[in-house]
């Protein structure tokens, strides 16, 4: 018989995400537990929104603190949390404003908001004309306009229509970039690791030479960080690891701590200058709680060196999966904590081969059907990694023989 919880999410909720057959009750660092009380670890982090483990104790007291005294007044009216938390996150990454959002795609959509009025007002390109120039493979969220610029068919099938103003390129081809740069060009808008494409790492100082061509053209870096920011590659922000500022910055994701969405755009003053009262907004954006639990959540990250230890276990992680001999296995690609296995799907699915994972007490997610994410909380230590690579060990050992309940999605 069904499980009722599925059985119920299935009748009532939109069937827009096919999620593996575990029910979970409850969640602690980097472990999960379904309803009969079997543990998993979380290697997937809720596509890395859960940098700090689940219900970190020092982020819920900052929510239950904050949420018993003030959470939501709207920007209508200043609050005593907003400051502080956005003078934080500018200090930590170097960009001088911050506009704060919910989630990612709201920030995607700021920024997009912020580079083409730029290009307008500022950089002198006729208006309505603007072109934000983008990678293939890219993703940035779920709104019309996103998806818009998305390579991916389903994300646009049937959506349309779209809207104007965006250029393609390959991902990691600085030529191709500087290529499609127009006059009409207001800025570039990139994952400088592309993580729903599969956790696609580009070539080794591909961010620094856009860097460079786009301060030759005039043209806007923006990275998209809300995957890859904040202690997930290792470093603070990806693109340190090319030792680059962009004009822009998207973060998302951990920044709510895993308890809230709280999203920011940020930039550099004259491009966040092109906002005055009215041009954009979010009711919920900015407010008390999440400014709180975000100010929280970046404490925490400079306080335990979280960049630092993701980069330590990532090697770890990264080196035992390089380790494993399996036919199945094309490549293992990544950085810090955000890590990707290719698989063959002539020998097995990436989303047959998370069920077998889950058998094993491991959860993680499928992206683009051949890639396994591995992209645990950032607070793992070398033990449970160690205890993880076992188990991933053991399910390629036991490829040949799927397990009976499994039958239905019969294995070739
Ligand atoms: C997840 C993601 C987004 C969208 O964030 P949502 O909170 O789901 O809207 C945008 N950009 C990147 C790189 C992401 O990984």
């Amino acid at each position: 018989m069904k499980n009722h919880a599925i059985t119920l999410e299935d009748r009532y909720c939109a069937h827009n995400y096919e999620p593996l057959p575990v029910v979970l009750s409850s969640g602690k660092g980097i472990w999960l537990w379904d309803q009969d009380g079997k543990r998993y670890m979380d290697m997937m982090s809720a596509y890395s929104a859960v940098s700090f483990g689940h219900s970190h104790p020092t982020l819920v007291a900052a929510l239950s603190k904050q949420a018993s005294q003030l959470a939501v007044v709207s920007r209508a009216f200043y609050s005593d949390q907003l400051g502080p938390f956005l003078q934080l996150l500018c200090e930590m990454t170097g960009m001088p404003k911050a506009l704060p959002m919910n989630s990612g795609a709201e920030a995607v959509e700021t920024a997009i908001k912020a580079a083409r009025k730029w290009g307008h007002k500022v950089k002198g390109i006729a208006d309505q004309t603007a072109e934000i120039i983008v990678c293939r493979g890219n993703f940035a969220g779920r709104t019309t306009t996103i998806v818009g610029f998305s390579s991916e068919a389903q994300y646009r099938d049937g959506f349309g229509p779209f809207s104007d103003g965006f250029a393609t390129v390959p991902f990691g081809d600085a030529a191709a970039l500087e290529a499609a740069i127009t006059p009409r060009t207001a800025a570039f808008l990139v994952e400088p690791i592309q993580g729903e494409a599969g956790i696609i790492v580009p070539p080794e100082g591909y961010l620094a030479k856009c860097r460079e061509i786009c301060n030759r053209h005039n043209v806007l870096l923006i990275c998209d960080e809300v995957q890859t920011g904040l202690g997930r590659t290792g470093r603070l922000l990806a693109s340190d690891h090319d030792g680059i500022k962009p004009d822009g910055l998207i973060l998302g994701k951990a920044l709510g701590g895993g308890l809230l969405p709280v999203s920011a755009f940020l930039a550099r003053e004259d491009l966040m200058a092109v906002f005055t009262p009215g041009d954009h907004g979010s009711t919920f954006g900015g407010n008390p709680l999440s400014a709180a639990v975000g100010h929280a959540a970046l404490r925490l990250l400079r306080e335990e060196k979280l960049a630092d230890n993701a980069q330590r276990m990532g090697e770890r992680l990264l080196t035992g999966l390089r380790a494993i001999q399996h036919p199945a296995i094309r490549q293992v690609r990544g950085k810090g904590l955000l890590i990707g296995m290719d698989l063959d799907p002539g020998f097995i699915s990436a989303r047959q081969f998370c069920e077998r994972l889950m058998q094993q007490g491991i959860l993680s997610k499928d992206t683009h059907d051949t890639v396994v994410r591995f992209a645990p909380p950032l607070i793992i230590t070398a033990n449970d990694i160690d205890a993880a690579l076992e188990a991933i060990q053991h399910t390629f050992s036991s490829l040949l023989t799927p397990p009976a309940h499994l039958t239905e999605r019969s294995y070739a």
